[in-house]
């Protein structure tokens, strides 16, 4: 792969001095560049491979306080995330939206206890409340949910969460705070760090698609990493020998199948599977998203496989709630994301990660390095304030009070304007206010597939730093994590247009491979 000539990726800024280095460009790493350079830092920020290409765009795309925390008495969590949730839904509307969802019951006690949960949840989230938990007669969830298993079904009970689109949120991220100032390099990997004696530490980074390497130093450095917060830990060369153990990484898998098998603009929360889990169908972009899972795993793949027993745990439960069985065959496309949660000290290697917190941790090396660990999507905005709390408190930063948090991303549509729906299928919305500029592009009437036009793809490269198909495909719209067997029909008109944007090496055979690991495996195989 190489620079493509039209990218507006910029080469690495060998001896330049800023005040913050931020390292990874996932949903914790982004919020800290956008409030820091809102601040008025001067921030350069280094992702090893694309914007949200770990975890953060293998998220269930819920924007949440999460029920499940609720049910543990964990009320400061989940009153946090509720207010959260309302920053992020005024942040972008165009890609992060109020979603209604419905727990269909069929045991007599499960609309009281149930729906009595859902009414403090409402009270909890006083003004950030996006509408009433109400409880539904039989016929009412039919209605709502047109696809659920009929047998036994007593009602349901109807509550507000938010869903939104985690690549193109981070994409849009990265966008303000490069408009407020910061420097972004995708692809670009942070191998070392060292403290020097002046008080700045230099980074030594390598441009992944090229040759070259640079030096950047800067005063505060976080570590911004998820799952891999403890490799670059190990990496620093005046660090401690042997880094305690800071996150206890946990795998979810997300298989994704037709709307028709539930019809509707609802989503349906299982609240208590056979083993104690939740699960969720979600309708998304077009598809329906069933998922998710919790597995301990102590490797670090970047992308790391499903588990034939998770699928197996998620075609079954989707199957004992809907009317029609789903089958592995019906899978369009699965992803698989590793949670970055906290691990604690006492627990050693965690072997039930659904009892470990969401809550985020923030730590300061001896040399000074800071990481922050934990959190989830709907609270990274919360995460990048008090890292940036830490980091003035501790004399890394100058004190700068917080730049209008709640102020709209670039894109962002306006109030009043009624956005069109995530539910729908992807298109031109999922651009908001940035829409004239994709057409300005050529190609706005060549349909490639699932409403990619060539006029996207080269936005993709002119604006949205792509520099691969899997870049274009994966996270700048969303088609392997829709349809991965559609993704590799549009991959190699894809292709041809970054090559004649200038891109050498689009990178068309490993994305292919790629689509591969994205479909479960055939029989026979
Ligand atoms: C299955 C699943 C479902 C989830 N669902 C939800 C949900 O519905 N709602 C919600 O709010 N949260 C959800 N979460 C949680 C949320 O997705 C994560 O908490 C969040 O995405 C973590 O972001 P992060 O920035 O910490 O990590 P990441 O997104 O992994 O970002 C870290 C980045 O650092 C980069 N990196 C690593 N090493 C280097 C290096 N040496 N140099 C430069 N860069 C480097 C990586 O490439 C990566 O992009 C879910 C998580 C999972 C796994």
């Amino acid at each position: 792969m190489t620079r493509p000539a039209t990218s507006i990726r910029a080469p690495l800024p060998d001896g330049a001095v800023f005040d913050l280095l931020v390292i990874g460009a996932g949903a914790t790493g982004l919020s800290l560049a956008l409030d820091a350079s809102r601040r008025g830092f001067r921030v350069a920020l280094f992702e090893s491979h694309d914007f949200a290409s770990g975890t953060s765009s293998r998220s269930t795309k819920l924007l949440h306080g999460g029920v499940r925390y609720l049910a543990q008495g964990q009320i400061g969590l989940v009153r946090e995330a509720l207010s959260e949730r309302s920053a992020l839904l005024q942040m972008a509307p165009h890609l992060a939206q109020p979603l209604s969802f419905v727990m269909p019951a069929y045991r007599w006690w499960q609309m009281p206890f149930f729906g009595g949960g859902l009414m403090l949840y409402d009270l909890l989230a006083g003004q950030a409340r996006l509408g009433r938990t109400r409880w539904l007669s039989r016929s009412d969830t039919l209605q709502a949910l047109r696809g659920v298993r009929e047998a036994g079904l007593m009602g349901g009970v109807a509550y507000w969460d938010g869903q939104f689109d985690d690549a193109r949120l981070a994409l849009a991220f990265a966008r303000t705070a490069q408009q407020q100032g910061a420097q972004l390099f995708n692809h670009s990997e942070v191998l070392d760090l060292q403290r020097e004696h002046d008080g700045l530490t230099t980074v030594l980074v390598r441009d992944r698609l090229g040759p070259a390497q640079a030096r950047i130093r800067a005063p505060c450095v976080v570590n911004a990493t998820g799952v891999w917060v403890d490799q670059l830990r190990r990496r620093q060369s005046a660090g401690p020998t042997a880094p305690e153990r800071l996150v206890s990484p946990s795998q979810g898998v997300h298989l994704v199948v037709d709307r028709d098998f539930l019809a509707g603009q609802q989503a349906l929360l299982v609240p208590r599977t056979r083993d104690g889990r939740v699960l969720f169908a979600v309708p998304w972009l077009g598809k329906l998203v069933l998922g998710t899972t919790d597995t301990p795993r102590a490797d670090l793949p970047r992308e790391p496989e499903a588990f034939a027993h998770e699928r197996e745990f998620i075609l079954n439960e989707a199957s004992n709630v809907l009317q029609r069985p789903v089958r592995e065959q019906d899978v369009l496309s699965q992803w698989v994301g590793l949670r970055p949660l906290v691990a604690r000290p006492e627990e050693g290697a965690a072997t039930n990660t659904r009892s470990l917190s969401r809550e985020h941790s923030i730590v300061q090396d001896m040399d000074g390095l800071v990481t922050v660990v934990g959190g989830k999507w709907t609270t990274c905005r919360a995460m990048a304030s008090d890292v940036l709390s830490h980091c003035m408190a501790h004399g890394l930063l100058p004190q700068r009070s917080p730049f209008e948090p709640w102020a709209p991303l670039l894109g962002a549509t306006s109030p009043g304007q009624p956005p069109t729906p995530l539910h729908q299928a992807p298109g031109m919305h999922l651009y908001g206010g940035l829409a004239h500029e994709v057409l300005a592009c050529p190609g706005a009437d060549r349909e490639i597939g699932m409403g990619l036009t060539e006029a996207m793809v080269r936005y993709a490269v002119r604006a949205e730093w792509a520099c691969s198909v899997e870049d274009v495909l994966a996270r700048r719209w969303r088609a392997l994590f829709l349809d991965a067997r559609q993704a590799a029909r549009m991959a190699p008109a894809v292709a041809a247009i970054l090559q004649d944007e200038g891109v050498s090496a689009p990178g068309l055979q490993d994305f292919l491979t790629l689509c591969g690991q994205y479909l479960p495996p055939q029989p026979g195989h």
